[in-house]
């Protein structure tokens, strides 16, 4: 069975770190294609002040020459907060077939009984955390009933059924975040090999200046 990779994220902006686990994942997980979805409106957080359509397009330069990485507009085109849950039921429609692998983070995985409808999530999707070497991610209280005896013993097993199931999926994590880049920009600080060439060749001074006004670049 054909697995379909899904990263979302702010992507504000797309970094190293981020496309270094979109292809890591391709590699270790056997991916044929992993979406990557710039997030419109979070639950959580405030909207960048870089448009969507612009982190798209940003996406969009620096994944040109990875042709298994897919940026994707699903959560730019739908109105209202963009739920993971509305997502994934999109992509099981537009892929019934499929698995579905929704990467993430393991502190979301900390969190993740408070996302919106996880319990669906998994029934939808496979959920890959990504893990540093040597570290072990848990399920929380909260979730462990239902997650602890869906632990697949490894990759393979992603492949043989379309959702419920997760694993730890090890990689050396990259020392980037956006916040970081955000605030080396409003240093007037070069970013370069934290961001993707293509995306810092494509940025324009409006861009810079929309990023380091976003809320955290000027709190710290
Ligand atoms: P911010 O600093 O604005 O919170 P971020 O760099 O964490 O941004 P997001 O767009 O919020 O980026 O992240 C999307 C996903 O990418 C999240 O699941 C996050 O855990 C993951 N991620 C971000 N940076 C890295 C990194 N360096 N290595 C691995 N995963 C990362």
């Amino acid at each position: 069975m054909k697995a379909i990779g899904i990263f979302g994220g702010a992507f504000a902006p797309f970094h190293n770190g981020h496309l270094r686990v979109a292809i890591e994942a391709r590699d270790k997980l056997d991916l044929s294609q992993v979406r990557l979805i710039p997030t419109a409106h979070a639950a959580h957080r405030p909207d960048s002040r870089v448009s969507p359509q612009r982190r798209l397009e940003w996406l969009r330069v620096a994944v040109r020459r990875e042709k298994e990485l897919v940026p994707d507009d699903r959560e730019i085109l739908r109105p209202g907060i963009s739920y993971t849950v509305d997502t994934l039921e999109e992509l099981r429609r537009d892929f019934p077939r499929a698995a579905l692998v929704l990467l993430m983070g393991s502190d979301a995985f900390e969190h993740f009984h408070t996302w919106n409808r996880w319990s669906r999530i998994v029934e939808l999707a496979h959920v890959a955390v990504i893990t540093r070497p040597g570290s072990e991610p848990r399920p929380s209280a909260e979730t462990a009933e239902l997650l602890v005896p869906r632990r697949a013993a490894d990759a393979s097993m992603l492949h043989a059924q379309p959702a419920g199931l997760w694993l730890p999926l090890e990689m050396p994590l990259l020392d980037i975040s956006s916040t970081r880049i955000r605030r080396l920009l409003l240093q007037e600080r070069s970013v370069r090999g934290l961001v993707p060439d293509a995306i810092l060749n494509a940025m324009t001074t409006a861009d810079i200046a929309a990023l380091t006004q976003d809320n955290d670049a000027t709190q710290h």
